[in-house]
């Protein structure tokens, strides 16, 4: 049976760390669409193009080839991105790039075709409302934004990734205002969605939830 579930939420309420174990409990695909827009900031910003000009950036759309491997691996035009992807310089940018309509639209379309035939988990700001608004099962992960802080600041610590507390916790703000006041598919929940904060809850007891909340709507089915 295909079953699509898609995780949307603000920035660093570990929907990727979540959603990558319940691909591999389900056995189906995990499709990181943030890594995707992160994938078109690299490019802009080693090309030296500003990421606030939506102009130059939508102009070089068409010349990003991004390829998100099995292996959980993110590659743009043959170079394994994985890591830099996840650097400050990327970050303070991506929800720029994100804004963009035109690089929205050329993202969805990818998006939409990975999930076309077959069964996924996909995580993102507009998987639930714009992407794949029929999805069997939406979830919106949050969590506090003192404990997604301290979280993205001990992941960007065992990365090597030099930053501080209150640096995190200030781009966290930052890109959750930008992807939620955009025009475009903004950061919002799905009216159908379930809303599950996970501020006290393990990376174990959020599976177990989202297992048993695709076993109880698919069960029903
Ligand atoms: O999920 P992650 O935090 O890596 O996403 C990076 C950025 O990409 C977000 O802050 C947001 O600007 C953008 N994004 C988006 N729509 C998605 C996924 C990510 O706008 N579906």
């Amino acid at each position: 049976m295909k079953v699509s579930i898609a995780i949307d939420g603000p920035a660093a309420a570990g929907k990727s760390t979540v959603a990558k174990i319940v691909a591999k409990r389900l056995n189906i695909s995990y499709i990181d669409t943030g890594a995707m827009y992160r994938a078109v900031t690299w490019y802009c910003v080693t090309n030296g193009i500003d990421c606030q000009d939506e102009a130059a950036c939508s102009a070089i759309i068409s010349n990003v080839h991004i390829d998100l491997k099995l292996d959980d691996t993110v590659w743009c035009n043959g170079t394994n991105i994985t890591e830099a992807i996840r650097e400050p310089f990327v970050s303070s940018q991506v929800s720029y790039i994100a804004s963009y309509k035109d690089i929205r639209l050329e993202m969805v379309k990818q998006q939409r075709a990975m999930a076309a035939d077959h069964s996924v988990i996909m995580d993102g700001r507009d998987i639930g409302t714009y992407v794949l608004p029929d999805a069997d099962i939406k979830i919106y992960q949050i969590a506090s934004i003192e404990t997604r802080a301290i979280r993205r600041y001990e992941e960007d610590l065992e990365k090597g990734i030099q930053t501080s507390l209150e640096e995190v916790e200030d781009e966290l703000r930052k890109r959750d205002y930008i992807d939620s006041h955009r025009d475009f598919a903004p950061l919002k929940p799905a009216p159908d969605s379930i809303l599950l904060d996970t501020s006290y809850l393990t990376v174990e007891q959020v599976v177990e939830e989202i297992i048993n909340i695709v076993k109880k709507k698919m069960g029903e089915e």
